[in-house]
């Protein structure tokens, strides 16, 4: 019992840490701090360390794998109204249906099949979840994301295509690398797009992601502690 209350403690100082952080990098760059959604990235931790959280009033909640979503937040939805979640890893096709139905937002649409997945589970379903392209800024071979030269050309066919309703975009820096190329090409990419979502910016960088004009930012182990 003692542990439980210490972390759920913990946790809670966590978290107000990271809020005040976010409030005063977005005051800071001359922003609105409210234009700027905590993304508390949940994934390993399990519902009683996640419920504090959305006790202390959080609702917007990133997690990375489909199947682990799919055994802890059902309950937690249906438990407490208003929650919002979202899909941060990456989604295979087989998983397209359970993703559409759970998730409220899809941040990692990167390739045509999955594209087309989602375009006819959104159909089937009548869920429509909101979707961002994931752009591999650092052009990665082991990384997800469509590459930044073909980002134009793929947000135009998922919308022409398929009919998606493209509303953001997402990225994940290089580790080695200054995060703030990757946030400003980012932040290019969704202009010329039309595109006002820009989801960037972690537990090492949500500051600089701010700056650079994220409007959600997806932070992990800075609220729940390391994984
Ligand atoms: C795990 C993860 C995060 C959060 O990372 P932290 O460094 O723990 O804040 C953000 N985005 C994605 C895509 C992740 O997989």
């Amino acid at each position: 019992m003692q542990q439980g209350k210490k972390s759920r403690g913990s946790v809670l100082d966590r978290l107000a840490l990271v809020r005040a952080r976010i409030d005063r990098a977005a005051r800071d760059a001359g922003r609105d701090p409210r234009d700027v959604t905590l993304v508390c990235v949940s994934k390993t931790f399990a519902a009683q360390d996640i419920m504090p959280v959305i006790d202390e009033g959080e609702c917007v909640f990133g997690e990375n794998r489909v199947q682990e979503a799919l055994e802890k937040w059902p309950p937690l939805k249906a438990s407490h109204s208003g929650l919002e979640l979202h899909l941060i890893g990456p989604l295979q096709s087989n998983k397209a249906h359970e993703a559409v139905s759970l998730f409220d937002v899809i941040e990692t649409v990167d390739r045509d099949k999955i594209a087309k997945t989602l375009a006819g589970e959104i159909q089937k379903t009548a869920r429509h979840p909101r979707l961002n392209v994931q752009v591999n800024t650092g052009a990665e071979p082991q990384k997800a994301g469509v590459l930044p030269q073909e980002a134009d050309r793929f947000i135009e066919s998922c919308r022409k295509d398929y009919g998606l309703e493209i509303s953001g975009l997402m990225c994940i820096p290089p580790v080695d690398d200054q995060a703030s190329p990757h946030f400003a090409l980012l932040n290019r990419i969704a202009a010329r797009n039309g595109i006002a979502v820009l989801s960037m910016g972690m537990s090492g960088d949500f500051e600089l992601a701010i700056q650079l004009g994220a409007t959600h930012v997806r932070v992990g182990s800075a609220i729940f502690g390391e994984r």
